[in-house]
């Protein structure tokens, strides 16, 4: 899933300082789940905007909604009769749910309340670690399972780089060398004959015509 945090209060206190009417808008996916942006965290964020636009003497009405999805469009539609009614809306969604809602809602600015950092799961009760760059072409299934990009500091698609020490990454001590962790499973695996496939560079460029990528399945389109 998608792991976000939230952004430290007096900076969206800063992006609505002008305002005095307001929606802070949640949703139930990923940010529901790894606790930055669902319904109870609309409520937090919008309590303490209250209280400190209270204690400046400058109170602000503020709606409190939380979507289904906010990447969604069927979705969106379910606020548009009241969305203008306000002077902006702090969305606690991920960005490609902001940046959908600012799409959608022209006349009035979207404010990101959180902080989208990586896509990542939930090792423990509040603790989520990153799994995933979405680099476009999986190599899962050379690697046993690990990915080289989001787990090797250096993100090498043909480890490892040599400097880790007692299974710890060179860069940072503190984790483990993500290429130790790839030999290890793919031993475990009996394959380690894989090593020696050569991953080629990565194709990071977002397609020929440019801007960001995108998936048509023709299967699924009306
Ligand atoms: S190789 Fe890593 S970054 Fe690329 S899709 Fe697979 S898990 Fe994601
Ligand atoms: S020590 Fe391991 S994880 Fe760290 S940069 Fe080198 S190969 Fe990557």
């Amino acid at each position: 899933m998608i792991i976000g945090k939230g952004k430290p209060i007096k900076n969206i206190l800063a992006m609505i300082e002008n305002c005095s009417k307001i929606i802070v808008a949640g949703c139930r996916g990923c940010v529901t789940v790894c606790s930055a942006g669902g319904e109870k965290e609309v409520g937090i964020l919008s309590a303490a905007l209250s209280l400190a636009r209270e204690t400046d003497g400058k109170p602000i009405e503020i709606k409190e909604v939380t979507l289904e999805r906010q990447c969604d469009p069927e979705y969106l539609e379910t606020i548009r009769s009241f969305v203008d009614e306000y002077e902006a809306v702090v969305s606690i969604a991920c960005g490609a749910g902001v940046q959908f809602m600012a799409e959608k809602f022209r006349k009035i600015p979207m404010y990101p309340g959180i902080d989208t950092n990586f896509i990542g799961v939930t090792e423990t009760q509040g603790v989520w670690t990153e799994r995933c760059q979405a680099c476009g072409d999986c190599k899962l299934h050379i690697t046993g399972g690990i990915c080289p990009i989001s787990r090797c500091a250096k993100s090498l698609l043909n480890g490892p780089c040599g400097g880790s020490s007692k299974g710890k990454c060179e860069v940072n001590p503190e984790v483990d060398c993500g290429w130790q962790l790839i030999y290890d499973r793919l031993k475990e695996l009996g394959k380690l004959d894989q090593l020696e496939i050569i991953i080629p560079i990565n194709d990071w460029s977002t397609g020929r015509d440019g801007g960001p990528r995108k998936i048509i399945r023709e299967d699924l389109t009306l």
